[in-house]
């Protein structure tokens, strides 16, 4: 019925149904404090089927994630379908656990899976875009593990270069990561004051 910064409501669509709820804005924090609540409703409830959505998975079963990062999608969908007798799309699934593991900052193996397809596209839409991958071998492991990156984009240092002032920031930072890696930046500033990047690569 409302939906504004400060207040909100809702009423059941039944129109002879007086189930409905109020919440307005706490004056201190962020959040909504519910001021009219009847939680009865007197209409012909519809028995519609429980289609949980990919955020509704990854926010109840965050938790299963947390757990056992390696969880399977087969595990989750017959935990889903135990406790609420659902049978979920695989698909739904693999969006939740995705989701979960971006939430949990557990995604960054599947980053640095993805490296070598992320250096094909960039120099694919210019061909002298520069990405210098470095990886490292390890006596235990078969895979290569990656050990730096450095990404440079012809466009923003030919800007850079030609058309604005001759001052380079350079910045970095300890990415909170397994890995402990560090991002490093170099930016100019254009005409606007915008910030241009220019390079940045992770060590
Ligand atoms: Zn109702």
């Amino acid at each position: 019925m409302e939906n504004r910064s400060h207040i909100v409501s809702c009423e059941c669509s039944h129109l002879s149904c007086d189930w409905q709820v109020k919440a307005i804005r706490d004056v201190r924090g962020k959040g909504f404090v519910i001021t009219e609540f009847s939680p009865k409703h007197n209409c012909p409830r519809l028995d519609h089927a429980f289609h949980p959505a990919s955020k509704w998975i990854s926010a109840m079963f965050l938790h299963r994630w947390k757990e056992q990062p390696s969880i399977s999608i087969t595990e989750v969908r017959n935990e889903i379908e135990s406790m609420y007798g659902i049978k979920c799309p695989e698909w739904k699934v693999f969006c939740a656990a995705n989701r979960a593991k971006q939430i949990l900052g557990l995604d960054y193996d599947d980053g640095y899976a993805m490296l070598h397809q992320f250096k094909e596209e960039i120099e694919r839409i210019d061909k002298d875009n520069i990405v210098l991958l470095e990886t490292e071998s390890h006596e235990s492991r078969e895979e290569e593990r990656f050990k730096r990156v450095f990404v440079c984009c012809e466009r923003t240092s030919y800007a850079f270069k030609v058309h604005c002032r001759g001052i380079l920031a350079v910045d970095g930072w300890e990415i909170n990561n397994s890995c402990n890696s560090v991002m490093l930046v170099a930016t100019g500033l254009d005409g606007n004051n915008g910030i241009l990047p220019v390079a940045f690569c992770e060590v």
